[in-house]
């Protein structure tokens, strides 16, 4: 099975005056989909750099990165702003909705930046919203909305349309426990249906309901364990009798 994220040998180097820092070392990860990975490390040691390359924020020093089996090597930088347009959704910790617009605009917005119709952006924006229950409030601002329901609404914007790759910093950093956990669920669920995932991720407890955790440290990935069961596998057992 292909992967939908892979990094071979990637690694980034930033100068800084005449020192350089090597925030990424010879990093190899791959994500199917429907999988996600959870990122744990330190402070510096890379997480936010592994998202950025990962997105094709940032070109790397060495290495190849692909997504949905495109290599940005090599692509124009028009091609590689669309895929990164179409193919990959992001979620902020501090979830940037535009005030101005509705849920279903907001929502819209990147695929009529896209080129989309605004009929087609439409539809697409309600059906994402109705996958995470929204549907009736398509048409509210966000200061319409309780916390919970923007925080929905910006995951609805990561996941819309034909999106690959979702990738998360911190999404749950300014949350408490329960908020925090609903956010991971609702992340799981969208990559359950075909996404491939990347969290970046101080929580353990939230770490250990990815698929896979990841260590990182000075820039190289030093321990890829197998996550505990997450609540999934609560749900498939069968109650006791
Ligand atoms: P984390 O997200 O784990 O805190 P980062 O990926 O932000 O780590 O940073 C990794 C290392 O790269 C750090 O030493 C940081 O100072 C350095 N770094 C990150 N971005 C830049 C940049 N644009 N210029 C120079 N150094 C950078």
């Amino acid at each position: 099975m292909t992967s939908v994220l892979e990094l071979r040998q990637v690694s980034k180097t930033y100068r800084d005056g005449a020192d350089e820092v090597h925030a990424l070392r010879e990093v190899d990860l791959s994500v199917e989909a429907g999988k996600m990975v959870a990122v744990m490390g330190p402070s510096g040691s890379g997480k936010s750099t592994l998202l950025t390359i990962a997105g094709a924020l940032e070109t790397p020093t060495a290495g190849e990165v692909s997504v949905a089996g495109l290599a940005f090597a090599g692509m124009s930088r028009e091609d590689r702003s669309r895929l990164r347009r179409r193919a990959i959704g992001y979620v902020f910790q501090d979830f940037n909705l535009l005030p101005g617009l509705t849920a279903a605009e907001n929502v819209a917005l990147p695929l009529e930046l896209d080129g989309r119709s605004r009929r087609k952006a439409g539809a697409a924006a309600l059906d994402a919203l109705r996958q995470l229950d929204l549907g009736d409030r398509a048409d509210r601002f966000p200061d319409q909305l309780s916390g919970g329901e923007r925080q929905r609404v910006a995951i609805a914007r990561a996941v819309v349309g034909d999106r690959r790759l979702l990738l998360a910093d911190e999404p749950t950093g300014a949350l408490d426990s329960t908020n925090g956990e609903a956010v991971m669920r609702l992340l799981l669920d969208s990559c359950r249906r075909g996404l491939a995932a990347m969290v970046v991720t101080h929580d353990a407890q939230l770490a250990s309901w990815a698929d896979r955790v990841v260590f990182i440290r000075d820039g190289r990935i030093v321990d890829g364990t197998a996550a505990r069961p997450g609540p999934d596998s609560l749900l498939t057992e069968q109650p006791a009798r």
